[in-house]
């Protein structure tokens, strides 16, 4: 089906050409060791809200042209809610799709609500399970519903890579602890990657917090689990 809102029919943001010219542009223009947004000119201090905007849009098309695609006078850094204004004051045709990950208690739902708008897309697999469970997805994860969960997932990728649907953004939000998935998803959906790269000693203060003993237990082997998982099979962060 044709929608107004399409993404590029290509793993862009994934490519080797993209990632370098992207790494590149922020070291050049690092301000003091700052990365300065060019559309508040306040800093950005954290990794994962640094946007690269370009001005003239991709779109089917261009993205294959490096004068548009990979050309710095078309790039400009700024933060990720400052790129959701730019879009706002000026339109926009494709839609952003961002992979939001990291460990538990990090902050990745707190990020995607920060940024929300109005008729973005959210395929977030915890909010499934409170979804269909009824319960606050700290209080756990019962087995039995598991398929039911994944197929519910796994219909909504499905919808994303047929284009179902009319939003400007979608946030796919998990753990994904290993950058396989997260490649794989990345090139999938040509999405980019934020990292949330909370510390461990913060997850645990912030699962120390949980009332419910049994949820605070179970939130801490979360957490080991997932470091332990990212320290094994990811050494490039
Ligand atoms: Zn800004
Ligand atoms: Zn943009």
């Amino acid at each position: 089906m044709a929608g107004n809102y399409v993404s590029i029919n290509t793993s862009f943001y994934q490519s080797d050409e993209w990632l370098a010219t992207r790494q590149k542009i922020i070291t050049e223009r690092l301000v003091n060791g700052e990365t300065i947004c060019e559309y508040c000119h306040k800093p950005i201090y954290k990794k994962y809200d640094i946007i690269l905007h370009h001005k003239i849009e991709l779109d089917e098309l261009n993205y294959q042209d490096v004068k548009v695609s990979l050309n710095p006078d078309n790039i400009m850094i700024v933060h990720h809610a400052c790129h959701n204004k730019i879009h706002n004051n000026f339109g926009k045709k494709y839609s952003s799709c961002y992979i939001v990950y990291g460990p538990p208690m990090a902050g990745k739902s707190t990020y995607v609500k920060e940024h929300l708008q109005y008729g973005d897309l959210i395929i977030d697999i915890d909010k499934i399970w409170e979804c269909i469970s009824g319960f606050n997805h700290l209080k756990g994860k019962p087995d039995g519903l598991k398929r039911n969960v994944f197929a519910i997932r796994d219909l909504l990728y499905d919808q994303l890579r047929h284009k179902v649907g009319f939003y400007k953004n979608c946030y796919i939000v998990g753990g994904f602890p290993l950058i396989s998935e997260r490649e794989r998803l990345a090139r999938d959906f040509n999405a980019e990657v934020l990292f949330i790269d909370t510390d461990k000693e913060t997850c645990m203060l912030r699962a120390n917090e949980i009332e419910d003993k049994e949820v605070k237990k179970n939130y801490i082997t979360y957490i080991e689990n997932w470091f332990d998982k990212a320290k094994l099979f990811d050494n490039r962060k």
